[in-house]
């Protein structure tokens, strides 16, 4: 059976269109039904196609933006709910700067955060090495600089898992 063809999402046509077959496949593979608005946030997300990820830090208003800007209907709300979703399948990571800053990352792998508080920019840090550098830059223009870490602990799975081990 052929599949139905997709339609662009871009208006007028963008070469980011070119991925949607791959973004509606990537939803899919993730249990999520391929719907137009799903399908939109995601080509904004990832221009370049799934395999092709730039790594950036978007805010639900600035999808809510870019909607606006491409003639899509979606309510705010929307946007946080697809996002969230989009999170809690693996696909974005969502990163909590502080109160009333939450961002969704392109890049999900493990990795660390300085956010700028006046600009309300966040900034991906590869290593704490560079962390540390960071703050010691910063160090003469900072009024209250914090450093905030956490480690992720989750139970093992699996036949090495304790629990499993009598
Ligand atoms: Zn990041």
């Amino acid at each position: 059976m052929t599949p139905k063809p997709l339609a662009p999402v871009s208006n007028p046509a963008s070469p980011a269109d070119a991925h949607i077959p791959e973004l509606h496949t990537l939803l899919q593979k993730h249990g999520i039904r391929p719907t137009r608005r799903r399908v939109c946030i995601l080509v904004w997300l990832f221009p370049h196609g799934a395999t092709r990820v730039v790594h950036r830090h978007y805010s639900a208003e600035d999808i809510h933006r870019r909607a606006r800007k491409e003639g899509v209907k979606m309510s705010l709300a929307t946007v946080y709910n697809t996002l969230n979703q989009f999170s809690r399948a693996g696909i974005l990571k969502r990163v909590v700067a502080g109160q009333g800053h939450s961002f969704y990352d392109t890049n999900t792998s493990s990795h660390h955060h300085v956010f700028y508080e006046d600009t309300a920019q966040l900034e991906d840090v590869t290593n704490i090495t560079e962390a540390l550098r960071h703050i010691k830059k910063n160090r003469a223009h900072s009024r209250n600089q914090r450093i905030e870490i956490m480690v992720r602990v989750a139970p093992r799975t699996g036949p090495n898992d304790r629990r499993h081990r009598s």
